[in-house]
């Protein structure tokens, strides 16, 4: 019987499809280690855009990839505590701004080897639900649960929109369905990694599921692989 200890469970979907707080709860109730793909790009976009690195500078983008110390701890809420050189960076990573540039900061091949590797590292002894558009094909192709998390385009914005109000970010639902549309087409059409549904991907729709509903279908999935 496999070591319930040493899955690698990954989980990939669109922006707004609940993953991040899916899989720091998952890894929560499994005591796994939850590594939050999409921080790490993040942290690289705000960090390129405080340097005021040209954007379109993929071997300056690649450099800066490779040079950042990004150290991801658990917060005591669902959002990972996010340190960049030892400065908590945590909210800044979320700004409409790192919204506007990070899936052209992922489109670069330098950033996503850099990347990659140092998620590799994280999950070469498992005990992690990793998150993100590449988990299941690409980081961890190995892994032994993989899901795909979508929900309807409507939904992701309802929860995009209330999740900014919270931090006191005011925008209309029509920005935020052009932002998250537009970051999902360009994650899913980028020739490195784009986002896609792993063959060996379970597929769940969460429109109409809570949070807790999703984990526990999650959980579920890693019964039957530890049996
Ligand atoms: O998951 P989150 O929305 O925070 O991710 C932010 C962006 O980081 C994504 O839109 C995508 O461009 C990039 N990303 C990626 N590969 C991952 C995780 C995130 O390219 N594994």
């Amino acid at each position: 019987m496999e070591d319930k200890k040493s899955l690698i469970i990954a989980i990939d979907g669109p922006a707004g499809s609940g993953k991040s707080t899916t899989a720091h709860l998952l890894a929560k109730r499994l005591g796994y280690l939850y590594l939050d793909t999409g921080a790490m790009y993040r942290t690289l976009t705000w960090k390129a855009l405080k340097d005021k690195v040209n954007i379109k500078d993929e071997k300056a983008l690649s450099q800066l990839a490779k040079k950042i110390q990004i150290c991801l701890k658990p917060g005591s809420n669902v959002e990972t505590k996010v340190y960049l050189d030892n400065k908590d960076v945590t909210s800044l990573i979320r700004s409409p701004q790192v919204n506007k540039y990070v899936s052209l900061v992922s489109i670069v091949k330098g950033v996503r080897e850099a990347m990659v590797a140092q998620q590799k590292k994280l999950g070469k002894n498992g005990g992690i639900v990793a998150e993100g558009r590449d988990t299941t094909t690409v980081v961890f192709p190995e892994a032994d649960i993989k899901i795909f998390l979508n929900a309807s385009l409507e939904e992701r914005v309802e929860r995009r929109w209330k999740e900014e109000k919270t931090k006191g970010i005011f925008s209309n639902k029509e920005k935020v369905a052009a932002g998250l549309l537009k970051r999902d087409r360009i994650d899913s059409q980028r020739k490195i990694s784009p986002l896609k549904i792993s063959e060996e991907a379970i597929v769940i729709d969460n429109t109409h599921l809570s949070i807790s509903q999703t984990v526990d279908k999650i959980l579920k999935q890693v019964k039957k692989t530890v049996k």
